[in-house]
């Protein structure tokens, strides 16, 4: 039997697609063995966000060379849109997708490899339709996610995901009710509901991502919905309101931010400013009190000041966001940021980064401290500690990570008693009348 193993750089959307890749060569025939044994395909699903990822993608694709000279590489995602012809020539390469056509994928390479010609796939991306993938199995037993959006329009000055991603485009709604129906029936208990850029879901259409969210939400079996990045300018009251209303929707919401000053966020080109992020932060609390708000945070943007970094420290402190992933600006080529002048040295953007990312962990302990002696329903998703200790570890709604006596794949109340970290160890309460079972 043939065998196939893939690795996935990036973001939760490149997962999906490499699942929805996979589960194609599966029903192909072809067998899933772990990344780094030697296989007659090798699927590798590239990220081209920052430097890092184009880097860590091109070294992906050197190693499987190197190791296995025999195997035909499929090279897919965000760098195999932008940089299609320069992977082609790469050793091993036989075929190079981008974010299109990825259905296909198993008949282009045997295509390919019946021709003995590495094939170009790479479709342009004007006018492309939502291209519905299927996924019926994630990593994990408790939770899966659904990619509901694909693209971006928006054009940030930093980033470089319009042009690989292509236009806005939308899982229809009843596809989502389907994809959410198979899930459910599958045994998933989470939805994560993802898009590249979920905000704006449903442009173009008469549907709208609440359409989305309830759609997923109110499908039988589904016990809770956890949503991907949003912006503050979905966060309306109507929606705070209808999400609060919804029991299954979690309350972590990740609003992405990338720069608390004011002029930095016009540099970049968002269309939000630091109080209009505040608002934001302050319907959600008003409607869930407990929620968690996650965010993104750009170090050493182009002409970043010293002042300018530090009214963004300052401001992720006064909102008290829950944790902070911190990226170092990351320089792309064609991009607004690139032209523009004030680019800092490296070592002040890893400064930078350095810093925000120890507020980050403050911020990250305070919130789950305060947490502590609250009764969270947790979904508990794999077996921790000693075998056969009986201890289980999965998540809270807010996402704190919580470990107790449970079973995998079990939603059980959990008193959060005392910190190891940001692990919070806790008590299952039995006197529930089985509300959360
Ligand atoms: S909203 Fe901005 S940062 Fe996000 S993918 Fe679109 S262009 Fe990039």
């Amino acid at each position: 039997m043939r065998t196939i193993s893939t690795y996935t750089l990036g973001c939760k959307v490149n997962q999906y697609d490499t699942e929805a890749m996979l589960e194609a060569f599966e029903r192909a025939g072809y067998a899933p063995v772990d990344f780094g044994q030697p296989s007659d395909v090798c699927l590798v699903n590239t990220c081209t966000v920052t430097g890092t990822g184009d880097q860590k993608s091109l070294k992906t694709i050197r190693r499987v060379a190197r190791e296995q000279p025999g195997c035909a590489i499929v090279v897919c995602g965000c760098l195999a849109q932008r940089e299609a012809e320069q992977l082609l020539a790469m050793d091993g390469v036989r075929l190079v997708v981008g974010v299109q056509r990825r259905a296909e994928v198993v008949e282009l390479l045997e295509q390919a490899l019946l021709d003995g010609q590495p094939i170009n796939a790479v479709a342009p991306l004007k006018g492309a339709g939502f291209e519905n993938l299927f996924v019926s199995r994630h990593e994990g037993k408790t939770r899966a996610t659904m990619k509901l959006q694909e693209g971006c329009d928006r054009y940030c000055a930093y980033c470089i995901i319009p042009t690989v991603r292509g236009p806005v485009r939308s899982m229809a709604l009843k596809d989502v009710r389907a994809e959410a129906e198979r899930l459910a029936a599958a045994g998933y208990r989470e939805l994560v509901l993802t898009g590249i850029h979920l905000a704006s879901y449903g442009r173009g259409t008469d549907d709208t991502l609440l359409d989305a969210i309830r759609a997923a939400h109110d499908v039988d079996g589904v016990a809770r919905v956890r949503l991907g990045s949003l912006e503050p300018v979905v966060v309306t009251e109507a929606f705070a309101r209808a999400l609060s209303e919804m029991p299954g929707i979690m309350r972590q919401f990740h609003l992405s931010l990338q720069s608390g000053s004011a002029t930095v966020l016009k540099r970049m080109r968002r269309r939000y400013t630091p109080e209009e992020y505040s608002k934001a932060v302050g319907t959600l609390r008003k409607y869930m009190p407990d929620c968690a708000v996650t965010t993104d945070v750009i170090a050493g943007f182009p002409g970043e000041t010293e002042a300018e970094f530090e009214e963004t420290v300052e401001f992720v402190r006064a909102v008290r966001l829950a944790r902070i992933h911190v990226f170092p600006y990351s320089r792309r080529k064609g991009t607004v940021a690139d032209a523009m002048p004030g680019h800092l040295p490296e070592a002040v953007k890893r400064a930078r980064a350095r810093k925000l990312i120890e507020v980050g962990n403050q911020l990250e302990r305070d919130y789950v401290s305060s947490m502590l002696g609250t009764v969270q329903p947790v979904l508990f998703e794999q077996p921790a500690g000693e075998p056969g200790c009986g201890l289980a570890e999965g998540y809270t709604g807010q996402y704190i990570r919580v470990r107790a006596k449970a079973d995998p794949g079990d939603i059980l109340p959990v008193r959060l008693a005392s910190l190891d970290g940001t692990l919070a160890l806790g008590e299952v309460e039995t006197d529930t009348g089985g509300r959360y079972q």
